[in-house]
């Protein structure tokens, strides 16, 4: 039950109907499904984006895709341009581009799967979208309001990514701002919050699952929640994926690697093909329980 709080503070009846009023429920029973690249969002299926942190080269992203979709993944996920947080490059660590949104397109014809990619810039939004089924805005760019309406107004189904130090009412605005622009195909993703204390040595953010039941209280648009940016641990994927579905997501974002110590970027977090396909089996175990499923039949 929401709380007539203070504008301001939180979420109010106020901020639904004057703040987000196109990103809000219109009642406890109000949730959005739309289909993108043959796949429902929003339904009894729960997608999964799978792929690695960056388009490497050709043969990783081709090879990650026939075998994340073997395993039953959706779309393939993988970044050419990256939001990296230093400047400086090497040979491996290094954004691959327009060379990466080619591999991409390779990737998506041998696989038949849809492809999630990361915008960055207004500027190359047109070539983007040529293989982009997605359009994904990173959690650095959550609060990039040029860049969310002029991705909206492609038309392409956007993934707002929540900025880790974001409060729900800042990622419902910055959604809203995509609705405004008359795109209604959003995907909100949870990746994890930055917080003061709390095992701060050994993680990075801190996954805020208790945001998906709280967004689903306000707004009809599918949550995604990404456990790889989240934890920033291998080991801690699969049980905050676990732990996803059972929250109650409508999709999950999986860091998938053939030779995950090896990836250009973030080594420590991205699982291989094998850990991939055991917990795909598992998560749609759990996803039975609450009347769901990874599975399309
Ligand atoms: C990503 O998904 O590749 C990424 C950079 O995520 P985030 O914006 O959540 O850090
Ligand atoms: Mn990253």
């Amino acid at each position: 039950m929401i709380q007539n709080k203070a504008p301001g503070k939180d979420v109010s009846i106020e901020d639904m109907k004057e703040k987000f009023p196109l990103v809000a429920k219109k009642d406890s029973t109000h949730f959005s499904d739309f289909e993108v690249a043959g796949v429902t969002f929003g339904s009894k299926l729960i997608p999964v984006m799978a792929g690695p942190n960056m388009v490497e080269n050709e043969s990783l992203i081709v090879e990650t895709a026939l075998q994340v979709k073997k395993a039953g993944a959706h779309f393939l996920r993988g970044g050419a341009f990256k939001p990296l947080s230093f400047p400086y490059r090497s040979e491996k660590y290094t954004e691959t581009r327009e060379d990466g949104i080619k591999w991409l397109g390779i990737a998506k014809k041998e696989s038949g799967l849809g492809i999630i990619t990361e915008v960055m810039e207004e500027k190359y939004l047109d070539m983007i979208c040529d293989v982009a089924d997605i359009l994904q805005i990173g959690s650095r760019n959550m609060q990039n309001y040029p860049l969310i309406t002029e991705a909206a107004k492609t038309k392409k189904p956007l993934m707002i990514k929540r900025h880790y130090g974001a409060s729900l009412r800042d990622w419902l605005g910055a959604a809203e701002y995509a609705l405004y622009a008359g795109n209604k195909k959003v995907i909100l993703c949870e990746r994890g919050v930055s917080v003061p204390h709390t095992h701060k040595d050994s993680s990075r953010f801190l996954l805020d699952l208790q945001v998906v039941p709280a967004a689903k209280e306000i707004t009809h648009l599918p949550i995604a929640v990404d456990p790889s940016h989240a934890t920033f641990w291998r080991p801690w994927v699969k049980p905050m994926a676990l732990a996803s579905i059972a929250a109650g997501c409508d999709s999950v974002m999986l860091e998938v690697h053939p030779d995950p110590e090896n990836s250009a970027v973030d080594p420590l977090q991205p699982i291989d093909f094998s850990a991939f396909g055991g917990l795909m089996e598992e998560m749609n175990n759990i996803a039975t329980c609450i009347g769901r499923s990874l599975r399309d039949d």
